[in-house]
């Protein structure tokens, strides 16, 4: 018997697998009071265990940077969120939606822009100059040549990365040129013969370009349906910025005077465009079944 760390890969069955820090993949099970449902063990979680040749007993799960629910994954280094300029056109709404669901987790986010080879003039300007000043890196790319990819391996080697965004903005193309030994086992499955019949929400890493990928049933498609935050403004780091400064405490930033958000909006330091998507999303959180109806 001897003690390993590692990161969770999979889990299967009651099964989790885990590739050790010492190369080797072990199958674990877990202790009784670890198997209790409110316990959460993700894909991604680094955890302590108890090692018989490659069979093991997880212990203990190490402190989490990070954990999304749906898919359920813990410490992702980065969200890409992969919109195209055209064809599908980008929605100003889903791009706020994704990566207000990495701000609120906590987990850094990139905008790839896909297809500038269809970009319209002056569309990857606009979202630069929105979202850059933000800290999201803006990724223009052509993935059907290949072109601009150094700046997305730079950001995906060694680390653990989710992809997510509209389907037909890229995002096979874009694996395939990242990584060619990619084969994700269930994402293009899931969304070639139709939804519900995969409906784990469990999610795998795979080996992917010297790092992992989150690879999921609907993969790509980071669940939107169900917002993953109390509070819209955890999602928009530059209204979470304004809000100590408004007149009222627990200001909605929609219908109060002296609203420093609205303020901002005003002289130009929020984009419209992201105020738009903060009070969508606000009403969203507040009646789920409006959910949807505009993205
Ligand atoms: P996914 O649904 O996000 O996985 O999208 P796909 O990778 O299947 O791509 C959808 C379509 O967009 C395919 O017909 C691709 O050939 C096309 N496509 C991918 N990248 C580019 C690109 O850079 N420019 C253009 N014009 N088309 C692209
Ligand atoms: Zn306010």
């Amino acid at each position: 018997m001897s003690t390993a760390t590692g990161r969770i890969i999979k889990t299967y069955n009651g099964y989790y697998y885990v590739a050790g820090d010492d190369g080797v993949l072990y199958t674990c099970k877990v202790k009784g009071r670890m198997k209790q449902k409110r316990f959460i063990m993700a894909a991604g979680d680094r955890v302590e265990l108890e090692a018989q040749g490659a069979e093991g007993m997880i212990r203990q799960v190490l402190p989490r940077q990070n954990l999304l629910q749906r898919p359920l994954v813990a410490n992702l280094d980065c969200l890409m969120a992969v919109f195209a300029c055209g064809d599908p056109d980008p929605s100003f709404l889903l791009v706020d939606k994704l990566l207000a669901l990495a701000e609120a987790a906590g987990i850094p986010a990139a905008l790839v822009l896909n297809k500038r080879d269809l970009a319209p003039a002056g569309l990857i300007d606009r979202f630069r100059s929105i979202y850059e000043p933000l800290g999201y890196p803006v990724l223009p790319v052509e993935a059907r040549e290949g072109l601009g990819l150094e700046p997305i391996l730079e950001r995906v080697k060694g680390h653990t990365v989710a992809f997510g965004g509209p389907s037909g903005a890229g995002k096979s193309t874009l694996l395939n040129h990242l990584d060619p030994s990619l084969t994700l086992k269930t994402g293009h499955v899931s969304s070639k013969i139709g939804r519900g019949r995969h409906t784990t929400r469990f999610a795998e890493l795979l080996p992917f370009a010297g790092g992992y990928i989150v690879d999921t049933p609907g993969f790509g498609n980071i669940d939107l349906s169900e917002l993953q935050m109390d509070q819209a403004a955890d999602g928009f780091r530059e209204i979470r910025k304004q809000e100590g400064l408004c007149r009222f405490t627990g200001c909605t930033h929609t219908h109060e005077p002296d609203c420093e958000v609205k303020a901002a909006v005003e002289r130009g330091e929020i984009a419209p465009s992201r105020y738009a998507s903060y009070c969508t999303i606000r009403q969203e959180l507040a009646d789920p079944k409006k959910r949807g109806k505009k993205s």
